[in-house]
C-alpha cells in the first residue's frame, strides 16, 4: 500500500496570487495583481546587509530574532505606538508577516476552536485556521463601504470562538479601523478568553491624513493580542520575508515554542542590515505619503476608464468596481483582463471562503509611475 494523505486542506489550491502572476508573466502582462512594488528599494539598505555579512554575520541569529533588531523595533513602537514592549519577551522576528499570523494561530489552537475572520478576508487566513483543526467563522464586511457591522460579529461570538484576526489598512479593500471600531471590539472582548490577531503589515501605508491605529496603543487590547508586522512592505523588498509578532510576553512565550521547532531564527544578515536602517525614521514615515501619491496617479488616470473606484485609505491596493463594463464573474474577467488587455488584478471573490461577486477587482498601485500609466492606457480600451 502507497502512503496516503488526507488532506488539512481539501478545498484548497493554489493561491490566486500564483495564478494571476503566473498568468501575467505567460501573456507578458503589466501585474497590478500580486502585491509586490516594481521598483527598488533603497541602496543603503542592500549595501547594509552586504556589509553585515562582510562583518561575518552569517550564522544562525538568535531563535528570538538579532537583539539589536528587538531593541530597535521596541524603540520604535514606543515612539510611534506609546507602547512600552520589553524587547527580551515581547517581539519575535519572523520570516515574514504571514508567518507571524500563522504561527500566532498554531500557538492557540485547539481542534474545532472557532476565529472570526472579516471577509474579504487576505487569502492565508482561512487555510490557516483550518490548517491548525480549527473553524473559520466569516463575517462579511458590508459591501460597497466594507464597514464592519458589529452586530454581526457580537451573533457571531459562540463559546467557542477563540480570536478575532482583524487587518488595518486591510488587504484587498484599503479600509482601515477608526476609533469606534476599536471601542466595539473592546466592548465585545471584554472580560471573555477570546485572543486578537492583528494584522498591521500596512501600518504605514495610510493616506489622506489618517492614523494607524496600532492595537499596541490599547493596553487593554494588546494584553490578548499578537501584533504582526512585516518588513517586506515597509522597504520594498517583499522577497526578503523578515516580519514580527509582538506579544506580551505570556503570550509570546507559548509563540516561541511553536517558533522554534519551525523555522528556528531568520536570515541574519538582514536582520543586522534592518536594525541599523530603522534609525532612518523617514524612510517609514514618507512612505504614507510616497503612496499615497501612486494611488492617486492611478486613480487620476483610471477616472478615464470605465472602471470605478472604491475608496482605499490605505495598504497597496484599491477596488475597482467594473459593473459598467461586464457582468462575467470576476474571476473571469480578471483572466480576461491579462489574456486581452494584458493587466493582471485580483478578483475580490478570491478573498471569500463561499465566493461573493460583487464585480470589482483589486488592482495593487505600488508600481512605477510608468508601469500605472502603461497599465492606465490599455485599461482605457475596455
Ligand atoms: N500580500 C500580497 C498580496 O496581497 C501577496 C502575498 C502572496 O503572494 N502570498 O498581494
Amino acid at each position: 500500500m502507497n502512503p496516503h494523505i488526507i488532506s488539512k486542506l481539501p478545498n484548497v489550491g493554489t493561491t490566486i496570487f500564483t495564478i494571476m502572476s503566473s498568468l501575467a508573466s505567460a501573456h507578458n502582462a503589466i501585474n497590478l495583481g500580486q502585491g509586490f512594488p516594481d521598483y527598488s528599494m533603497d541602496d543603503e539598505l542592500i549595501q547594509l546587509v552586504t556589509k553585515a555579512m562582510q562583518q561575518g554575520h552569517n550564522q544562525y541569529a538568535h531563535m528570538s530574532g538579532v537583539p539589536v533588531l528587538r531593541q530597535r523595533i521596541s524603540d520604535k513602537v514606543q515612539e510611534l505606538y506609546a507602547a512600552s514592549i520589553n524587547p527580551e519577551n515581547e517581539i519575535t522576528i519572523t520570516p515574514g508577516g504571514t508567518y507571524a499570523i500563522y504561527t500566532a494561530l498554531a500557538t492557540i489552537l485547539q481542534k474545532n476552536d472557532e476565529v472570526i475572520v472579516f471577509e474579504p478576508a487576505y487569502d492565508s487566513y482561512i487555510p490557516n485556521i483550518e490548517a491548525n483543526g480549527a473553524i473559520a467563522v466569516p463575517v462579511s464586511l458590508h459591501y460597497p463601504d466594507y464597514k464592519i457591522n458589529w452586530q454581526s460579529v457580537r451573533q457571531a461570538i459562540t463559546a467557542k470562538t477563540k480570536a478575532i484576526i482583524i487587518n488595518s489598512p486591510h488587504n484587498p479593500t484599503g479600509k482601515i479601523l477608526n476609533e469606534e471600531d476599536i471601542n466595539q471590539l473592546n466592548e465585545i472582548v471584554k472580560g471573555t478568553g477570546i485572543f486578537i490577531i492583528s494584522d498591521e503589515v500596512y501600518e504605514h501605508l495610510i493616506f489622506d491624513g489618517k492614523k494607524h491605529l496600532s492595537i499596541l496603543k490599547y493596553p487593554h487590547l494588546y494584553k490578548r493580542s499578537f501584533v504582526c508586522f512585516s518588513f517586506g512592505k515597509v522597504y520594498h523588498c517583499t522577497g526578503w520575508k523578515i516580519g514580527y509578532c509582538i506579544a506580551p510576553h505570556d503570550l509570546m512565550h507559548e509563540f516561541r515554542k511553536i517558533h522554534q521547532y519551525n523555522c528556528f531564527s531568520c536570515h541574519t544578515p538582514a536582520q543586522y542590515a534592518l536594525a541599523d536602517f530603522l534609525l532612518h525614521k523617514s524612510a517609514y514615515l514618507q512612505l504614507g505619503e510616497t503612496m499615497q501619491k501612486k494611488r492617486d496617479y492611478f486613480f487620476n488616470g483610471m477616472q478615464h476608464t470605465k472602471f470605478k473606484a472604491l475608496p482605499s485609505h490605505g495598504s497597496y491596493f484599491q477596488l475597482y468596481s467594473y459593473q459598467n463594463i461586464s457582468d462575467e464573474a470576476e474571476i473571469d474577467f480578471a483572466k480576461r483582463l491579462v489574456t486581452e488587455f494584458g493587466v493582471a488584478a485580483i478578483p475580490v471573490s478570491a478573498f471569500y471562503k463561499i465566493p461573493v461577486d460583487n464585480k470589482v477587482v483589486r488592482f495593487c498601485f505600488a508600481k512605477k509611475e510608468d508601469t500605472l500609466q502603461k497599465a492606465i492606457d490599455r485599461l482605457q480600451l475596455i
